[in-house]
């Protein structure tokens, strides 16, 4: 089911054994490989603690450092109130769900890591976080042919120490969510709906947990696991159900109502809070002829939601019209809003419909209203009012049907009270008021519109690719976007276009014109405190001055300079060569 989902690692193991995985996960972490990554250390570093904005990242993934015993306690709960099959369900599915997404985040995060590595990410995340200690028992997989047998051994979870701390010991394995995340990692890995069961736990007085996987089919008795996985629900399938009715998270209806090469244009992506919550409100307002008040800084995509609410609108299947008022001058704005009959002054040499008329039936985007004039703004509440215009120099009077959205990028009620805005328009305009606020304040919506961005330019410029280091994507996590989304869009075409063929996008190719400070976080050293990092990330102006600073920084170590820079030995050897740096 979830074959369409997740695109396969490029290359394919062919049955390892137990000896080979001994063999791999014996190497050294230090030991840079072109085909090691990721190792608990490359996941460790993907680990960022951001304390400044409230924050902690496992790569572009954002995490929640919370105690054992609060999981313990929801985890209760949840059985005293559905009993123990709901809560059982409901857990192991949220744990499918959270293993889908680590799986795609190392897909994503190191293209093109060795299988086994990638596989083995699954079971690191897990240690990482602090959930369980695995131990691999044997472990054979082949993607091309589906096959997939996984035995390991679970020390000291998390999720045992708090149901035996609040049930004791009883007859049934209790690693609910834990089962649920190695199947979900497994089934997304492997294309194919991979079932973990939890043969021996600690919860039935074991003193280990043991779990075996298998694709769904081989199980003798799937049905006893498959009813806990709601089985025809993809992790994709849960979301878009939690989602229902309309738009998927990221996905507006835009993207299927508008037509042509801008239909990508006019999508929206998010899935922050605030995102939705302002998904929320154009749904709610588009099937009314209300008119709508976007406020928010600039670029934080005013106009992209304006677009949206027009196209889920009963108007879609009229013209959307767009005029910034800002860089019309004052002289033109009546003539551009309303139009001009002929003759009615000096270079008027013919009629002309102005924007109003122009989007009759539709919608009429007014951006940073605000800038209008006072002489403008009464025109504008006159049109607003009767629904009818007059061009200028002409006599007759036109009935216009047009929904107006506007939008502001300054605080309207201040304008108010400064005496610059009309009382009277303001109130006619902030009928229905949509904030949108700056990228820096929904940082979580930053993962999906990188992924987004890089798709589109991807696409649009023939360029595959690789996706990005897991420095890049920390800094462009912590990175303030003073210019919104539109700033956001503009690195990733950058990063496009620098990265070469294949290669991932790196700091460098992002952040050229200064426009970073370095960013700031912290991730965990090798004590396992947390350290600062990334002091050097976006300093450097040239990527050659970028990789020379880290080989000085690295003794002309490459595989540590390597590491340092988010890069593999052999990338950054690439790199220095063709820089001609050595
Ligand atoms: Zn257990």
């Amino acid at each position: 089911m979830l074959n369409q989902a997740i695109p396969m690692p490029r290359s394919v193991a062919k049955g390892v054994s137990l000896a080979e995985l001994q063999r791999r996960s014996s190497r050294s972490s230090l030991d840079i490989d072109e085909g090691a990554t990721p190792t608990l250390r490359d996941l460790a570093e993907a680990l960022s603690f951001s304390p400044d904005d409230g924050r902690i990242w496992l790569g572009d993934q954002r995490m929640v450092l919370w105690r054992s015993s609060t999981f313990g306690s929801l985890r209760a709960e949840l059985i005293a109130r559905l009993g123990q099959e709901q809560a059982r369900s409901l857990l192991t599915r949220v744990g499918y769900a959270a293993g889908a997404r680590d799986a795609e985040l190392v897909r994503r995060t190191w293209p093109g890591s060795d299988p086994v590595n990638a596989f083995h990410a699954g079971p690191q995340m897990h240690k990482l976080g602090g959930i369980v200690r695995p131990e691999a028992i044997a472990f054979e997989f082949d993607i091309a042919r589906g096959t997939f047998h996984a035995d390991f051994w679970w020390h000291d979870s998390s999720e045992d120490d708090e149901h035996i701390a609040a049930f004791g010991i009883g007859t049934e394995p209790a690693c609910w969510m834990q089962i649920g995340y190695a199947s979900g990692y497994a089934s997304a890995f492997m294309g194919k709906f991979i079932v973990y069961r939890e043969i021996e736990c600690r919860a039935t007085g074991a003193s280990a947990c043991r779990l075996v996987g298998r694709p769904a089919e081989e199980w003798e008795d799937p049905e006893l696991d498959q009813h806990y996985f709601a089985p025809g629900l993809s992790a994709a399938g849960i979301r878009r159900s939690l989602a229902a009715p309309s738009l998927a998270p990221g996905v507006s209806p835009a993207r299927q109502a508008a037509a042509g090469p801008c239909a990508e244009e006019s999508a929206l992506v998010g899935i922050s809070s605030s995102f939705s919550a302002a998904r929320h409100l154009i749904e709610r307002v588009a099937p009314t002829p209300a008119t709508v008040l976007f406020s928010g800084p600039s670029g934080a995509g005013k106009e992209l939601f304006a677009q949206t609410l027009h196209a889920i609108s009963p108007r879609a299947a009229a013209p959307f019209v767009a005029v910034n008022c800002a860089a019309i001058p004052d002289t033109l704005i009546e003539t551009e809003l309303f139009g001009v009959e002929k003759g009615a002054f000096t270079g008027a040499s013919s009629s002309r419909a102005g924007r109003f008329e122009r989007a009759q039936g539709g919608t009429l985007f007014l951006d940073e209203i605000a800038s209008l004039s006072f002489f403008a703004q009464g025109k504008l509440l006159r049109a607003l009012q009767e629904r009818r215009i007059e061009r200028v120099g002409g006599s007759r009077e036109i009935a216009v049907d047009v929904r107006v959205v506007a939008a502001t990028n300054v605080d309207l009620r201040a304008q108010v009270r400064a005496g610059r805005f009309r009382e009277d328009l303001f109130f006619r305009l902030n009928v229905f008021p949509i904030a949108l606020p700056p990228l820096k304040e929904r940082r979580d919506d930053i993962p999906l519109l990188m992924e987004a961005f890089l798709r589109r330019y991807g696409e649009q410029y023939g360029r595959r690719v690789a996706g990005f280091t897991p420095r890049a994507v920390q800094a462009l996590l912590q990175y303030d976007f003073p210019g919104n989304v539109r700033e956001l869009q503009n690195l990733i075409e950058r990063g496009v276009i620098m990265a070469g063929p294949d290669e991932p996008i790196d700091v460098v190719h992002l952040f050229r014109g200064g426009e970073i400070e370095a960013p700031q976080g912290l991730s965990p050293g090798v004590d396992g405190r947390l350290t600062e990092h990334g002091a050097r990330a976006g300093g450097a102006g040239h990527p050659a001055d970028a990789y020379r600073e880290a080989l000085v920084a690295a003794r002309y170590n490459v595989s540590a300079a390597a590491r340092e820079l988010g890069l593999t030995r052999a990338q950054l050897v690439y790199r220095l060569k063709r820089l001609g740096v050595s």
